[in-house]
């Protein structure tokens, strides 16, 4: 076996364990709005309530060899599960391919580093959806996060890696994200006196600065996020009364923001750099 099969076969793995986390992102989708555990019991048809079948539960595939239907009751499933399950797969193949670039650099701390940041992939595609869908962003996809964000970073940090903020950074982030967009909040309330974003946002960017550290991470996500929002506000309002503006929920956006800078942030930022000093007289 030369080592590019071996690379190929360590993207294979992480594909199938993409997969299969999208069939939990998918449970978690459904379930964490209505409040219901995302253990237990298994998934089940929500017509007919007859427990999907194990070999009926196999991500992606199964949804087509079932007709995108319920075995029993022929009750309709929606093509957003295999859709999902799909995307957390190539999302996390990507990621991998990201964190270990080369199959010399499979060891602990870049394992711990894509598990790391798979987490955050996992929360962005999960409050992407129910935050569309219920106007929500759950707390263990943002606030409750942080810990995760801040430990990630020190674990990370302690292994010598260093494709991550270390701690300090992580907890500077944190603060930071979070009180921006409380005083965001604050000043919007004065000059408006009504709620602008919600407080979700403000705990999305906490999550973020624990992540990526304060600058320049959460410049450039804001700034991809509030394009992206003005374009899909524009395009959504155009032909419907006004007030689509507002009643567009932002943390799609940050989450797409978020997983840009993930995966393009460095050769941004270096672009960047070597743009401006082009300005500077040598
Ligand atoms: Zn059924």
């Amino acid at each position: 076996m030369t080592l590019d099969d071996l690379y190929l076969g360590m993207q294979v793995t992480a594909g199938v364990l993409g997969a299969l986390f999208g069939s939990f992102l998918n449970v978690c989708i459904v379930r964490m709005p209505e409040d219901r555990s995302v253990a237990w019991p298994g998934s089940a048809c929500p017509h007919c309530g007859n427990s999907v079948r194990p070999y009926d539960n196999v991500p992606i595939f199964a949804w087509f060899w079932l007709g995108g239907k319920c075995r029993d009751c022929k009750t309709p499933f929606s093509a957003l599960y295999p859709t999902i399950e799909a995307l957390f797969c190539v999302l996390t193949v990507l990621l991998f391919r990201r964190v270990m670039p080369d199959v010399a650099d499979f060891d602990q701390a870049h394992v711990v580093a894509f598990l790391w940041y798979g987490w955050l992939l996992f929360a962005m595609v999960g409050l992407t959806f129910i935050d569309l869908r219920h106007k929500i962003i759950p707390d263990a996809f943002s606030i409750y996060s942080v810990p995760i964000g801040v430990g990630g970073a020190a674990l990370l940090t302690f292994l010598g890696y260093t494709g991550a903020p270390d701690w300090q950074q992580s907890v500077i982030g944190a603060t930071f994200g979070g009180l921006f967009l409380v005083s965001l909040m604050a000043i919007y309330r004065l000059v408006r006196k009504r709620e602008g974003m919600g407080l979700g946002d403000a705990k999305l960017l906490a999550l973020f600065g624990s992540y990526f550290g304060t600058y320049p991470a959460l410049v450039f996500i804001l700034t991809v996020s509030g394009l992206l929002g003005a374009v899909f506000g524009l395009v959504a309002s155009v032909g419907k009364r006004s007030g689509m503006l507002t009643a567009l929920p932002f943390g799609p956006f940050l989450a797409i923001g978020a997983v840009c800078w993930l995966f393009f942030g460095d050769t941004v930022v270096i672009r960047w750099a070597a743009w401006t000093l082009d300005f500077v007289p040598s």
